[in-house]
């Protein structure tokens, strides 16, 4: 156990990415090893992140309706989950939510709209809302979360300021079928590289406890290395009634804290982000988590009820963690871009070792 600790922090600490074998074996440490593991994880945050935490808050801008068959998502095709079902917010009702999310900390807001992938006329309605945000709250990074992309479409939401896009692999490659069939593993990767290639910041993760095998789990980690995701939110499966995963309750607070240390030792240097699920599985562990990741989302996100902002703010501080202010930036120095550009325009350098392949369909 020293030794795979070892090699796990030496490595982590100079942004190397461990071997598979060892991000495997820290999935399968016992619980007695919980805290050596959480701590020498720990070491690696804080290296490249210190105390700092950032906030991000999610705007729903359209809930429900959605044509795909993603088994986990209680806004699929005919589910039956009791959730809100609206379409598209206005600008300013968004702007608004934002700057509530802001005045709470956040300084990331993520847009996000249900469905497939946006139409060039949902690009329209987005770019205005990006827009509202923007006047309201000048420094506050916005991230566009809508599904699969089509050509431009990236290019446009960047003109239209947007900072970052969000889609998530998920899962593994190989179990990807097993969780949607209305489309692929690939298109997915498709559109993470779209907005990377239109100098957005891409956001990319996963969500565990599905019923995937520690080696799906450490394979989607590698991929999200593999595409050089800027960040990485690392949701638990939240099982909503009226969904095909609606009996799939596998995590424990434990598992849930080593699903994110293995996360932090492959990613050691992005931003690690605690999403969707992060009460009900991690519960009274969720401090160990700080110790983690280095971001959350604040309060409500997607149709779940979250911690209420106030008492993430107290746990932070009770943690001895800070919230990161908008004068810090997030990433380390060598994953900006080169000569002072905007984040999202920066080049990404990659670091000797990390052995990040882009999948083979990628
Ligand atoms: S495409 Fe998005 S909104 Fe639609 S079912 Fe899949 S995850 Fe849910």
């Amino acid at each position: 156990m020293d030794d795979l600790l070892n090699s796990l922090v030496n490595k982590g600490l100079r942004g190397e990415t461990p071997t598979r074998d060892e991000a495997l074996a820290v999935l399968r440490t016992t619980d007695d090893d919980l805290l050596d593991v959480v701590a020498a994880a720990g070491k690696v945050r804080r290296r490249w992140f210190g105390k700092r935490v950032k906030l991000n808050y999610l705007v729903n801008l359209k809930s429900g309706l959605c044509p795909e068959d993603c088994s986990y998502c209680s806004q699929r095709l005919g589910s039956e989950a009791g959730i809100l079902k609206y379409t598209w917010l206005k600008p300013e009702e968004a702007a608004e939510a934002a700057a509530a999310g802001v005045q709470g900390g956040a300084k990331r807001v993520c847009v996000v709209a249900s469905g497939r992938g946006p139409t060039d006329r949902d690009i329209d309605r987005v770019s205005k809302t990006i827009g509202a945000i923007k006047e309201r709250n000048e420094d506050v990074e916005v991230c566009a979360c809508l599904g699969l992309l089509s050509d431009g479409q990236a290019e446009r939401l960047r003109q239209a300021g947007a900072d970052a896009y969000n889609h998530n692999l998920n899962t593994s490659e190989s179990t990807y079928g097993d969780i949607c069939t209305t489309h692929t593993y690939e298109d997915r990767v498709e559109t993470v590289k779209q907005a990377r290639g239109a100098g957005l910041s891409p956001c990319s993760g996963l969500i565990a406890g599905m019923g995937e095998t520690d080696e799906d789990l450490v394979e989607v980690a590698f991929s999200l290395r593999g595409l050089d995701a800027d960040s990485v939110p690392v949701n638990f499966l939240l099982p909503f009634e009226g969904t095909p995963l609606a009996e799939e309750w596998n995590l424990t607070p434990q598992r849930a804290l080593r699903i994110l240390a293995m996360v932090r030792f492959v990613c050691p240097d992005v931003e690690v982000r605690l999403a969707a699920g992060r009460e009900v599985h991690l519960r009274s562990l969720q401090p160990l988590a700080l110790h983690l990741a280095n971001s959350l989302f604040l309060g409500d996100y997607l149709t779940s009820e979250g911690q209420a902002g106030k008492a993430d703010l107290e746990m932070i501080a009770d943690s001895g963690f800070e919230v990161e202010g908008a004068e810090t930036t997030t990433l380390p120095e060598h994953r900006r871009e080169e000569s002072g550009a905007a984040p999202h325009e920066r080049v990404a350098v990659r670091l000797r070792g990390t052995g990040t392949e882009l999948p083979p369909n990628a």
